[in-house]
């Protein structure tokens, strides 16, 4: 048994280096460990080949109690891992009848024939745990190398190879490899890690706000982390230990306490599903007429599941024909102020709201660039809407960033926009 487990991951790939497939292993597999309590060291990707992946794998096992090696257990000749890691470590291939005899059953079950280079999956290195793959061909391998070669002392290391889809090496990691990390591995220490998302406050005053008054629980061991993407702030607790519970919950209350209503929710909480369910808890419904955003916020707002029961529908109104025709914007508004402009959007979002007889209805109007700006409309000007039934409110920042972030930006603060209003109703 162990306080801390050293662990390292390895994901093979040309396709890795060639930037033509996300490393989603890296961030997926050090959540589902970090969730169970373990923490990742060290990651590190290769392409697939020979010499790359054995270097890096000998010097991996030099450090780690478990080392994760993804990819290259498939047919094909570039498919290398389980050969060259046997070969490092002196074991040799045998077949396995009962991977052979799946391998048959797989290509059986779907009318092929099995090609003979298949059958090179059903080579085991001596000594290994075969994790079976009910998602494809390739099954995992776990080792135990002991003693190590290639660590002081031949201290004991794991090895642990996952086939390369995420289709295939989520459910086995899951069902196969955390039971036994907890088997082999067993923490004997708590590991907690919480985070509290934010929104509407930026990075630098997050820490100000709170930083001095965590300061005794962080000297106490308390470690604290910033993450800022798309207008919010995540802050991340990791404690470790006998007081890892009381330390965490002692952070969080001064991190509730300083921030307040800027906080949406915890760990994978999204603003979207917040406000969803904030209009699902008050019975209110929603309408959207969006121009700059192109119907991004109604994208959000149906990314989540039960969002019928509370969002009407939405109105893509970029012409300034269509927003008169759709929303009822009325023609002197629009001469007078022009179409990105308060008055305008006010008019936008009483008009959906009103005619889609809805409680809320959010408009947004604005130059997302990178032409189009003028002196006194600079590139990034917008203009965001609510229109409740009691009034409108209307927030006009300077969103200058590319497209794409104009609009995620833009829809962060219209979502926030409706989700201090509710909290307030
Ligand atoms: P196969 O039997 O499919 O050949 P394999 O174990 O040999 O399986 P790879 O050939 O390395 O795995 O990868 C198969 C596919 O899995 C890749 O084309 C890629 O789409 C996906 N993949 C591999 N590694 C990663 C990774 N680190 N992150 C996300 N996807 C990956």
């Amino acid at each position: 048994m162990q306080g801390t487990v050293e662990i390292e991951i390895i994901n093979t790939g040309s396709e890795l280096m060639l930037g033509f497939v996300l490393n989603t292993h890296q961030q997926w597999l050090c959540r589902q460990l970090a969730d169970a309590g373990y923490t990742v060291a060290r990651q590190t990707a290769v392409p697939d080949t020979g010499l790359d992946i054995q270097q890096t794998v000998r010097e991996a096992l030099a450090r780690a109690d478990l080392l994760i090696v993804t990819g290259g257990l498939g047919p094909t000749s570039d498919d290398l891992t389980r050969d060259l890691i046997a070969a490092l470590l002196g074991r040799k291939l045998h077949t396995d009848p009962a991977i052979l005899a799946h391998l048959g059953d797989f290509f059986a079950q779907r009318g092929r024939p099995m090609p003979a280079q298949t059958q090179v999956q059903a080579q085991i290195p001596e000594g290994a745990l075969v994790l079976p793959n009910p998602n494809g061909t390739a099954p995992g391998l776990a080792m135990e190398v002991s003693p190590n070669p290639f660590r002081a002392g031949g201290k004991t290391s794991w090895l642990i190879m996952l086939p390369g889809p995420p289709r295939e090496l989520r459910p086995m990691f899951t069902d196969q490899v955390l039971p036994l990390l907890r088997q082999k591995l067993p923490l004997t220490s708590a590991f907690i890690c919480r985070t509290i998302r934010t929104t509407g406050i930026g990075e630098s005053i997050v820490e100000e706000k709170i930083a001095a008054q965590l300061q005794p629980l962080t000297a106490a061991g308390l470690e604290l982390g910033y993450c800022a993407h798309y207008g919010e702030v995540d802050v991340r607790l990791v404690a470790r230990g006998a007081n890892a519970e009381k330390l965490a919950a002692e952070g969080e209350a001064i991190i509730r306490d300083r921030l307040g209503s800027h906080i949406f929710g915890t760990q994978d909480d999204q603003l979207n599903a917040t406000v969803v369910r904030l209009l699902t808890e008050r019975k209110e419904t929603l309408a959207l007429a969006e121009s700059c955003t192109g119907g991004f916020v109604a994208n959000r707002i149906t990314d989540v599941p039960g969002a019928s029961a509370v969002f009407l529908g939405g109105m893509v109104t970029y012409s300034n024909e269509v927003k008169q025709k759709l929303l009822g914007v009325r023609p002197e508004t629009l001469a007078q102020h022009g179409a990105v402009s308060e008055a305008t959007a006010r008019e936008m979002a009483e008009g959906a709201r009103t005619r889609l007889g809805a409680d809320y209805a959010i408009a947004i109007t604005g130059i997302a660039g990178p032409t189009g700006g003028t002196e006194s409309k600079p590139v990034g000007t917008v203009f965001i809407a609510l229109a409740t039934t009691r009034h409108t409110i209307v927030l006009n920042p300077i969103n200058r960033y590319d497209r794409p972030t104009f609009k995620q930006i833009t829809c962060q603060q219209a979502l926030e926009l409706l989700r201090r209003t509710l909290l307030k109703h």
